[in-house]
């Protein structure tokens, strides 16, 4: 079996093929999403998302269809005229272009390709009323630290922040005391085929998407806060979800949580330092991100001697490992490895031997 470290669709963890038999067995994918059965298992990841993320009673658990239309939703349910992004690299700079493209006045604070953000560097705009930032740009490997964030929002207490995790949850540690939004969708560091996008949201965005709908403001039908919150009450969806992701992603967070969450991140920090430890010795790759505090845990970005595309190759041929390629311009110089949880210490050792072997 070929083994994934592509930054998403990524490995499968370890757990989730047991789980989807197991969900097939109990016939998961033919019950009624209006059933008690059903409203067990939206329970049931409710729980452990929120063991997961140490989420406070405020905050709800709402499935969508992917990350990408969460920042659709998000956009239309809590910015009536202004955001604020952060952008340097391609997924921040698409939040940013929706808001746009929704009719808002988009302001964004720019970084070059492979440049991260510190908060003492950010100015947010008097009239903004969304910040929106991305916790790890996977095109770049540029991760943004929780307590840099934090400090945004703590310096902007009157407005919403808004986190984009999508791969780096969940070992981006953030403090949902703080935070009112976040966001991942489920093939990156969760390990689980495509489908499901999880939006993490508390009352104060819901408060929003409400007043905006009182005063005729277009928050969107199915897919709005309030149709949302309203079924999450009862653990229902809008609409007939992917039941048999939501099943299964309650059972990886349980799996998450038997770990422990900070055994977790402390191993993503072990085999993030390995693969940056062999580039920074290694004489044919070197380390895209300068700044080390900027540096992703999640998506190590490599920037090859060679061409990238020959690396790849030689690497799946070796070795049966498949490496991401470097995002749009970068393809033929760069090569991206995800560090998800589904990869374990001696893959990822493996794969720095293979990569020294070439
Ligand atoms: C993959 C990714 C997205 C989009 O996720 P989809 O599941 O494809 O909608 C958004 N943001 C970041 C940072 C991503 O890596």
């Amino acid at each position: 079996m070929s083994t994934f470290f592509t930054p998403g669709p990524a490995a499968l963890y370890p757990t989730v093929e047991a789980h989807y038999a197991e969900a097939f067995r109990q016939n998961i994918g033919s019950i009624s999403h209006r059933s008690a059965a059903f409203r067990k298992i939206y329970q049931h990841a409710d729980e452990q998302l929120r063991i997961l993320f140490g989420l406070p009673k405020e905050t709800a658990v709402l499935f969508t269809g992917s990350a990408t239309e969460i920042w659709e939703r998000a956009i239309m349910n809590t910015v009536e005229h202004e955001s604020f992004h952060l952008v340097n690299g391609s997924f921040s700079k698409k939040f940013y272009d929706f808001s746009k493209e929704l009719h808002k006045f988009a302001h964004a604070m720019h970084k070059p390709f492979g440049e991260g953000f510190d908060a003492s560097e950010v100015e947010v705009p008097e009239y903004a009323e969304l910040i929106c930032c991305t916790a790890n740009e996977t095109s770049s490997g540029v991760q943004m630290k929780a307590a840099e964030i934090h400090k945004i929002k703590k310096a902007n207490k009157d407005k919403l922040m808004m986190v984009d995790m999508v791969s780096s949850a969940p070992y981006t540690n953030l403090d949902f005391n703080l935070v009112d939004s976040a966001m991942f969708s489920v093939q990156k560091a969760f390990g689980m085929p495509a489908g499901l996008g999880v939006w993490l949201a508390n009352e104060k965005m819901l408060e929003k998407s409400e007043r905006m709908k009182l005063h005729e403001g277009i928050v969107g039908t199915y897919h709005s806060l309030p149709s949302l919150w309203e079924n999450y009450k009862k653990f229902e969806t809008p609409e007939t979800p992917n039941v048999m992701g939501i099943y299964v992603l309650g059972k990886v967070a349980e799996d998450f949580n038997k770990v422990g969450v900070d055994a977790m991140r402390k191993e993503t920090d072990r085999k993030a330092k390995a693969l940056y430890d062999f580039a920074t010795k290694s004489a044919d790759f070197e380390i895209f991100v300068e700044n080390p505090n900027h540096r992703s845990a999640t998506v190590v970005v490599l920037n090859c001697k060679g061409l990238a595309g020959d690396v790849i190759k030689q690497v799946q041929a070796k070795s049966d490992m498949i490496l991401g390629s470097g995002y749009g311009k970068m393809k033929e110089t760069q090569i991206r490895i995800a560090n998800f949880p589904a990869v374990n210490y001696d893959q990822v050792q493996a794969l720095i031997a293979t990569l020294g072997s070439l």
